[in-house]
């Protein structure tokens, strides 16, 4: 009785063990190690959970993509260490500036996703400005002296989007464009473009 007793006690802590060894791992996968945030695979399984929410009840979601400007650069003058440093306190200030609701994810090296929900395209223009603000906001120690960094920022809705794919292709094109019109800057639309720096 005794060692069956002592056998159960045992089979239950490596049960426990087992199960929070298992939650553990589950987190891991569904986490960036550097930042903390969603990955590429939680954030695409959370998109595709919104747009099932979208196809069921209409409720309008956006994505805002984020790309940091010139990022090689900083780590090729400052170090790779710098560079991490810039994608942990970038991270935390999106964390900071959007909605309990909102998702962060690292989607690349220096690409972001926010996922936000119940939200339409000129909400979510504006989140995105208020994050390029933000970013810009950010002084860190490089070397002998404090430095900022930008980024830039595309955005798209599912009501103009055909499917998550699409949609994230589409937030990537703006993106692109937002590059290609000088960086530190928010593409909602392929018209026109919103930040400090252009008349729109
Ligand atoms: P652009 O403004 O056109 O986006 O220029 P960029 O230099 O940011 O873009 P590019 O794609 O040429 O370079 C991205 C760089 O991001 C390359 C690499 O040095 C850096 N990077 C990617 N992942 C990490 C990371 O985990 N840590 C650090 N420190 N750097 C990273
Ligand atoms: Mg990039
Ligand atoms: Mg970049």
């Amino acid at each position: 009785a005794i060692m069956a007793l002592i056998y159960e006690h045992l089979r239950g802590q490596s049960q426990t063990t087992y199960e929070e060894l298992s939650e553990k791992l589950n987190r891991a996968s569904r986490t960036d190690d550097l930042t903390g945030l969603a990955n590429r695979r939680e954030i695409r399984e959370l998109l595709d959970a919104e747009a099932a929410i979208y196809a069921r009840y209409g409720h309008a979601f956006s994505v805002v993509m984020a790309d940091l400007d010139r990022f090689k650069a900083l780590n090729d003058r400052h170090g790779h260490a710098v560079g991490d440093k810039y994608l942990i306190a970038i991270a935390d200030c999106f964390r900071k500036n959007v909605r309990e609701l909102d998702r962060v994810a690292r989607w690349g090296g220096e690409e972001f996703v926010i996922l936000l929900p119940q939200t339409r395209l000129p909400e979510a223009r504006f989140v995105a400005e208020k994050l390029r603000k933000a970013v810009a906001q950010i002084a860190l120690q490089q070397g002998e002296s404090t430095g900022t960094l930008t980024a830039s920022f595309g955005v798209q809705s599912i009501e103009r989007a055909t499917d998550v794919d699409d949609l994230i292709r589409q937030a990537d094109d703006r993106l692109y464009e937002a590059k290609h019109r000088g960086r530190n800057q928010v593409v909602a639309d392929r018209e026109r473009a919103v930040s400090d720096k252009t008349v729109a």
